[in-house]
């Protein structure tokens, strides 16, 4: 149904999609007037960013293989030094969202043009967020500083992303478009490309798993993580990020395998409170509840569906309840802590989502 009030504002942004993509890098370089890039990786995908720095050709100056997960402060700084000490005038980060992470760490503080190329479907690289930890604190800041030039999706650099990773990757995109569809913020426009989001990812998933290498499934999941992506960039968040937020934040679980378990409860909880994201969630995902479609589709792909599974101490169920309702954020359908709570106990336990 057609709001009768909204407010749509897009973020700037260029993205490259396809094939083989990642050959034309050093004509984006060219294009933001890079000549002395910093080339970014975890310290997996080095040889990788040894590709990327060889394409670059004369404008690749470095190359710098230390991104870690949750975006540590410590190690921006020792990577902002290697921009000074090279005299470095852009990034090119190659990787997930960790890597992702670092580029835009190192954007907000030197205000350097980026380049970024994502291989798993985190979505961070069409968003003006970054969460930094410092002293086991994660803290994120919404600012166009951290928002990359230019975006490069290269399907071919997917095809090699593990099953496991691809999934529970995927599973996080799926949960930006989720929430987008309950945000007060959300536009006409937002709606439409959180529902293609996850009607894309949800057909694209199954066949990824049955086949890694098919070129058609990778595509599709490429492109429905860009669409979920701009929706996590264009409108505010809730209750699943929130908590998963905290359980990553204090007790250290991953980050894209707690998305996995949590979003059926979750949505189990909000849809009860919100309509048009119950009717567009069904609809994309070809289902009457799309909290429970969601729990069959992770047990159908492999995902976790337990906290207990993932790290989560039994313990902890109380504490994440605590901090998740220790300050106010907007939600659906209201909450306490002890409806927190409950929900965790099942999440924690792995049973089937519920609208309690
Ligand atoms: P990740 O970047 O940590 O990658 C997971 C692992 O997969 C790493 O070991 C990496 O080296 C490996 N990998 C990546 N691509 C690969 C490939 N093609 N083949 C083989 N291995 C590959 O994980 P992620 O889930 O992409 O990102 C999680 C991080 O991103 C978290 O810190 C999260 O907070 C952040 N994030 C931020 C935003 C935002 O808008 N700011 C959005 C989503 C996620």
């Amino acid at each position: 149904m057609l709001p009768s009030t909204f407010l749509h504002e897009a973020l700037p942004s260029r993205v490259l999609f396809g094939r083989g993509t990642l050959s034309r890098v050093s004509e984006e370089a060219q294009r933001l007037g890079m000549h002395r890039a910093l080339v970014l990786t975890t310290p997996q995908r080095a040889d990788q960013g040894e590709q990327v720095r060889a394409l670059l050709g004369s404008a690749g100056s470095g190359l710098f293989t230390n991104a870690r997960m949750h975006t540590p402060t410590d190690v921006t700084e020792q990577a902002c030094r290697e921009v000074t000490s090279l005299g470095c005038d852009g990034v090119v980060a190659i990787g997930g969202g960790s890597t992702t992470g670092l580029a835009k760490a190192i954007a907000l503080r030197t205000d350097l043009p980026q380049i970024v190329v994502p291989t798993t479907y985190a979505g961070s690289e069409v968003t003006a967020i970054l969460g930094e930890t410092e002293g086991g604190r994660k803290v994120t800041q919404r600012t166009l500083k951290v928002l990359p030039e230019t975006v490069i999706y290269d399907v071919d650099l997917t095809l090699g992303l593990p099953v496991f990773i691809s999934v529970t990757s995927g599973l996080n995109a799926i949960a930006h478009a989720a929430e987008a569809l309950y945000a007060p913020q959300v536009s006409p426009i937002v709606a439409m490309t959180a529902e293609e989001g996850v009607r894309t990812l949800v057909h694209a998933l199954p066949h990824l798993v049955d086949d890694p290498l098919d070129v058609d499934a990778r595509a599709e999941a490429l492109y429905g993580a860009w669409l979920c992506g701009v929706c996590l960039g264009l409108v505010g968040m809730a209750l699943h990020h929130k908590l998963c937020h905290v359980l990553g934040g204090t007790f250290n679980l991953p980050h894209a395998e707690t998305h996995s378990v949590m979003l059926p409860h979750v949505l189990a909880y909000n849809l009860a409170a919100s309509e048009e994201a119950r009717m567009r969630l069904g609809r994309a995902m070809g289902a009457d509840d799309p909290a429970l479609a969601l729990r069959n589709l992770a047990e159908r792909l492999g995902a976790p569906t337990a906290l207990r599974a993932i790290g989560l101490p039994e313990g902890g169920i109380a504490e994440a309840a605590r901090i998740a309702v220790s300050s106010p954020y907007p939600n659906p359908r209201p909450f306490d802590e002890a409806a927190i709570a409950a929900l965790l106990r099942r999440a924690w336990a792995g049973e089937r989502p519920a609208t309690v």
